[in-house]
């Protein structure tokens, strides 16, 4: 790629963007992000993605899916639902899609919401293209090359082999901003002007479920109202630090670069 047409966030501006609650602040004011995620077949894809939405720093997490039990057995503070997401109450930003497996009611009733959407993983997959580009509000798309591949309709090799084109092209196609996963991952806005780099991640996040934790992470920060492009950013940032914290050297699992998220944020700040 062209190097001078990329961006990289530095330790300063993530620190300036990183939501730190004032005195005035409250549980709604920090954030109330909303996952739809799980499945009987992945709860665990659940319990990551809220694992990583509390250490995001939302002021609340509300979960609805099927692996409520699982969720709660992890996370108490966790708030849960019977009804799907249009009807769960208060949310200020959805994460739809981890571990999904074929729940396209909870993906159609998350696009419609007018707050700002996460899609990641089966989300990705199973969102009417046309109702995505119809939102106002914020859309963030975060797939991997795979996913990207699967999405532009062409193969995985011909989205490894040209990154930038692949991110810019989707942004362009779904006029949402698009996160595209990787040893390096690259943002881009639908406008079409710079994409965002970062490089503070480790190949050990290369794990099942790393990029869970990175959905819930990156819901929080649109909760508490960062841009889509600031939020993923500051998301994909923060998680590649936590994942060189928490690895070390040597293999993690995805629930402990969640746990390390605290750590890299005390790290900026
Ligand atoms: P997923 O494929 O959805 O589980 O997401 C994987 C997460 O791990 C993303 O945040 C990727 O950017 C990150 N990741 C995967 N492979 C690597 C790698 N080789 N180096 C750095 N980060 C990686
Ligand atoms: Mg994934």
């Amino acid at each position: 790629p062209d190097v001078g047409e990329l961006e990289a966030l530095q330790h300063a501006d993530v620190a300036r963007l990183l939501p730190v609650p004032g005195v005035e602040s409250d549980k709604y004011r920090r954030g109330v992000v909303g996952i739809a995620a799980g499945s009987a077949r992945y709860p665990g894809a659940a319990v990551l993605a809220v694992a990583g939405a509390l250490r995001g720093g939302a002021g609340a997490v509300r979960y609805v899916g099927p692996a409520k039990d699982a969720v709660i057995a992890r996370f108490p503070e966790t708030l849960v639902s019977d009804q799907g997401p249009r009807h769960a109450g208060r949310v200020q930003a959805w994460v739809v899609g981890p571990g999904a497996a074929d729940d396209a009611s909870a993906v159609g009733e998350v696009i419609a919401a007018h707050v700002p959407v996460l899609l990641d993983a089966d989300g990705l997959r199973l969102a009417d293209p046309d109702a995505v580009r119809a939102r106002t509000a914020p859309t963030l798309m975060t797939p991997h090359a795979g996913e990207a591949a699967a999405l532009l309709g062409v193969g995985r090799e011909e989205v490894e082999a040209g990154r930038l084109d692949a991110v810019r092209e989707l942004a362009r196609r779904y006029r949402a901003t698009v996160l595209l996963k990787g040893s390096t991952t690259l943002v881009a806005d639908p406008e079409g002007g710079a994409v965002r780099v970062n490089a503070t991640g480790t190949s050990w996040l290369a794990t099942a479920g790393s990029g869970d934790v990175l959905s819930g992470l990156v819901g929080s920060l649109l909760a508490a109202g960062l841009s889509a492009l600031d939020a993923g950013s500051v998301g994909a940032y923060l998680h590649g630090l936590a994942g060189r914290y928490a690895a070390d050297g040597a293999p993690v699992g995805a629930h402990d670069v969640a746990e390390a998220v605290p750590g890299a944020w005390r790290d900026v700040c």
